[in-house]
């Protein structure tokens, strides 16, 4: 039994991690659920699973939660400070990494730093945080196991290759709704019409980041970290069908890739299993259903958030700590309707031109970087 604390239950990849847990009741068991501010569905998540112990990030939310499982043996706890004291209990075998932004970082780092393995979904951690967070794994022997579909793909395909040398990280992009439309043709775009996933169903702020490509810019710089390689060894490719889930080329021009059904259980499950597959109930991939797959360079013009992605990494330092800093209150304006869909770009661009360069930020820096860059942007 792999007993796991969930961060971001009550989200997409938090839902989804409990299906496989669901369907897996052999082999995995809920130690700790950690919600932002949904109480309701975490009352019904502790119901069902009767964890040991559950934390709700809201304060205000926790009488609520209290009263709810006041009949059950599931603990009530409240703030993001008691999740960074739960991820590092015993009874925790592993830690998947869920909850969306900034806010991800402070508990996965307690975990890393408390020796347990973790499922990382929470990208913007290993964004902001990469250079801190591979050094604390390295030095508490922690495995980093990748959630995020193109990054499990990617290390799908590395395993049995430790010691053959990577020419190039292949990251697949499904260009999100608007790939193809030029810059004039994304004016006036909607927030619905840019929640319009074509191949997934994820939680809003993943699903705005898909529209601009900036999830793929995030992504970009996740790879970097997790797999150690340049960013000038890291190529999008656009393939509209999210089929291929990336792929990497050694050094002999040989590409190895990961397909499969685009569902994010398969690589939640990979990371809760690993380094054993276990049986998927997960529809089976049908080729005769797909009978073209396609593979496009990204317009880096329309989508200037990709651009300006490799641009943070090539900085360093401080710069990609505010582009994500940025991002998070640009997705958020143009959620509350008070941004364009094309202002985010140059919302953020502008955020990294005037922000102060720190070459290698502590822990403390970063977070004072990241609070000082949405105090500023919310003047
Ligand atoms: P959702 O918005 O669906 O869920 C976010 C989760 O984080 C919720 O449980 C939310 O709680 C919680 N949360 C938000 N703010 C806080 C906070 N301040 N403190 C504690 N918990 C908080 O996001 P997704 O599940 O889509 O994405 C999660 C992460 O995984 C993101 O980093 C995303 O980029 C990454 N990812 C997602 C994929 C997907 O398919 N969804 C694919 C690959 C990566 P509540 O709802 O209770 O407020």
């Amino acid at each position: 039994m792999k007993r796991i604390a969930i961060l971001g239950s009550t989200g997409s990849i938090g839902c989804q991690t409990l299906n496989v847990v669901r369907r897996h009741a052999n082999l995995f068991d809920v130690e700790v659920l950690v919600a932002g501010s949904n109480a309701g569905l975490l009352i019904e998540q502790a119901r069902e699973f009767s964890p040991n112990m559950v934390i709700i990030a809201d304060k205000t939310k926790y009488h609520e939660v209290n009263e709810a499982l006041k009949d059950t043996d599931t603990k009530v706890f409240a703030g993001i400070e008691s999740a960074c004291d739960a991820v590092e209990m015993d009874s925790v075998d592993i830690v998947v990494a869920a909850i969306v932004g900034f806010a991800g970082l402070k508990p996965t780092l307690h975990a890393v730093r408390a020796g347990k393995p973790i499922a990382l979904a929470n990208k913007e951690t290993m964004v902001v945080a990469g250079a801190l967070v591979t050094d604390e794994a390295r030095r508490n022997n922690v495995a980093i196991l990748p959630v995020d579909s193109e990054h499990s793909a990617i290390f799908q395909t590395l395993q049995g290759e430790r010691n053959n040398t990577v020419d190039k990280i292949l990251l697949t992009a499904s260009g999100g709704p608007f790939f193809g439309r030029r810059r004039d043709e994304l004016k006036d775009v909607t927030l619905e019409q840019a929640l319009q996933h074509p191949n997934w169903k994820m939680g809003r702020k993943v699903t705005i980041d898909s529209a601009s490509m900036m999830n793929k810019g995030l992504e970009v710089i996740e790879a970097k970290w997790l797999f150690g390689v340049d960013a000038d060894r890291i190529d999008v490719i656009v393939h509209r069908q999210s089929v291929v889930h990336s792929m990497v080329q050694f050094v002999d021009g040989s590409i190895k890739a990961q397909l499969g059904t685009a569902t994010m259980e398969t690589p939640i499950q990979y990371a809760l299993s690993y380094p054993h597959r276990i049986e998927s109930y997960i529809p089976r991939f049908c080729f005769w259903d797909h009978p073209q797959l396609t593979f496009e360079r990204p317009d880096m013009e329309t989508f200037g958030c990709l651009a300006l992605a490799y641009d943070a990494i090539s900085r360093g330092g401080n710069i990609p700590c505010v582009m994500n800093a940025a991002n998070e209150v640009a997705v958020q304006r143009f959620i509350d309707g008070r941004m364009p869909f094309l202002g985010i770009a140059d919302f953020v661009g502008e955020a990294m031109v005037k922000a102060s360069y720190i070459a290698q930020p502590s822990l403390e820096q970063l977070m004072q970087c990241d609070a000082e860059t949405r105090m500023k942007l919310s003047e």
